[in-house]
């Protein structure tokens, strides 16, 4: 069975999956996923050149902060970044998933609704928390401004669209509580698999 997880930035999905993991669940983290095949896939790098020109590597290295800015600025290159890199993360968490042995996996995506994947998996959890909270918590974690944050904030749908489409809600303010909740979900998920 292969969970979904989701939530906007600084909602706390990586916590929530670092919850799951400590109940030994295995957690595919796409956007690492991601991050790693436009660092070692030649396929990949070749396509990429191809769509933003030659600054998009520096060495072998992938040079994120330019192909953020060029596919932040024009939305048909993010979208054609994302034909490149989503089928190329969809075969890698296949030969991932492949190797588990667990009654369930978490497959953790920032844009799981948006673009597509929860339909891939079995069931979906929207991790949540207001925006407040996560403006505060960005800005500690990533010394960004409140008019980045929100400007990236912007680019993802809301809580109210994704709510429509999640199984289950994670509401993320109180660690202890977001630890009980994964307690929770997690034999509901195991009970579910046995059906
Ligand atoms: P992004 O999409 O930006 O990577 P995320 O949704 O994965 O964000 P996390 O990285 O898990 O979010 O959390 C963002 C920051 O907020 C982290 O520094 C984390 O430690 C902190 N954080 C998460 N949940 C809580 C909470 N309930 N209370 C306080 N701080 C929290």
């Amino acid at each position: 069975m292969v969970v979904g997880l989701t939530g906007g930035i600084g909602s706390g999905k990586t916590t929530v999956a670092g919850f799951f993991k400590e109940k030994d669940v295995p957690v595919y983290i796409a956007d690492d996923a991601g991050k790693r095949l436009l660092e070692t896939s030649a396929e990949i790098r070749e396509k990429v050149i191809a769509l933003i020109g030659e600054e998009a590597y520096t060495g072998k290295s992938p040079n994120r902060k330019h192909i953020a800015s060029v596919v932040f600025k024009e939305s048909e290159k993010l979208e054609a970044l994302n034909k490149i890199i989503h089928p190329a993360v969809a075969k890698d968490f296949e030969n991932w998933q492949h190797k588990q042995n667990s009654a369930y996996v978490i497959y953790e995506a920032a844009i799981l609704f948006e673009a597509g994947g929860y339909k891939k998996c079995d069931l979906n959890i929207l991790v949540s928390a207001n925006k407040e909270e996560k403006l505060k918590r960005l800005q500690a974690r990533d010394q960004s401004t409140i008019e980045e944050i929100e400007a990236r904030m912007n680019k993802q749908w809301s809580d109210e669209r994704k709510r429509k489409l999640a199984d289950f809600e994670i509401e993320n303010h109180d660690l202890s509580l977001t630890r009980t909740r994964v307690d929770e979900l997690h034999d509901i998920i195991l009970k579910r698999g046995k059906n």
